[in-house]
């Protein structure tokens, strides 16, 4: 894909700006594909089952490619917009970088977030794995055939169950991470006609943070033995979410 193709490709009016950015990135199950630029790119090099291949010279051509598009359209801005991209303090700019990744990092939702992600990976560590050994097969196959999630076309599966909450599992700390780092910046202040990023950023993690908890309601079922550890999931979500509704209240 060269330069041009891509500048013709953003001109499509259809396409929502910056969608992706605010997105779960899970395609395979998004309503927006059509209206995202995103989507548009990737699927012109995943339909080429060798660009999409790491193991083929292919991919990384195309991965090169993008590259220096990319390089190309960075400059050409930067000369559109008047800015030097020689004109850096490096240390300076390090300094202030460091600061703020410490101060968003230490800061109570993204702390609470990394806590969630450590808790999943210790279920599923020390009680899922086990638990599945004794777990009742049949038990699993009536409740799937019971269930109806609002998020899935179909009964959920204990597998998707899993999928979800492993899709979400550290997204909801990243997603947190931009939206408190997003607001350490200068750069929301000159857009002020604008959602903020970081609004949008909190509002994807909320979105997150209500499906996992939708998947450990369901994984409750499926594993009723563990209902302790679950709840105590479940609990922590809550608070993360009624935290992170607190400090960002435009995202809800
Ligand atoms: S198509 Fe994929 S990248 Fe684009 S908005 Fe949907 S989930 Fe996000």
């Amino acid at each position: 894909m060269k330069k041009e193709d891509i500048k013709k490709l953003a001109e499509n009016e259809n396409f929502i700006p910056g969608i992706y950015n605010y997105c779960d990135r899970w395609c395979e199950r998004c309503p927006f594909t059509a209206r995202c630029m995103n989507f548009a790119m990737t699927r012109e090099y995943s339909d080429d089952p060798e660009a999409s291949d790491l193991n083929n010279e292919k991919f990384w051509q195309s991965l090169s490619d993008i590259f220096k598009v990319t390089r190309e359209l960075v400059e050409e801005t930067a000369r559109e917009m008047g800015v030097d991209l020689d004109n850096i303090d490096f240390e300076e700019s390090a300094r202030e970088e460091d600061i703020k990744d410490k101060i968003t990092e230490n800061h109570e939702c993204c702390q609470a977030a990394k806590t969630y992600y450590e808790m999943v990976t210790e279920f599923f560590e020390s009680e899922y794995i086990p638990a599945l050994q004794v777990v009742d097969k049949e038990h699993i196959a009536n409740t799937a055939e019971l269930q109806k999630s609002d998020i899935l076309d179909g009964p959920p599966t204990l597998d998707e169950v899993v999928e979800i909450i492993h899709g979400y599992q550290h997204f909801i700390y990243v997603k947190l991470m931009r939206a408190v780092r997003g607001t350490l910046g200068n750069a929301e202040e000159e857009w002020e006609d604008f959602p903020k990023d970081s609004d949008g950023s909190a509002k994807v993690a909320l979105i997150a943070i209500d499906r996992s908890m939708a998947a450990w309601g369901h994984m409750h079922q499926f594993l009723p033995s563990h209902q302790d550890r679950i709840m105590a999931i479940i609990v922590h979500l809550e608070r993360l979410r009624n935290r992170t509704e607190t400090i960002f209240p435009e995202a809800i």
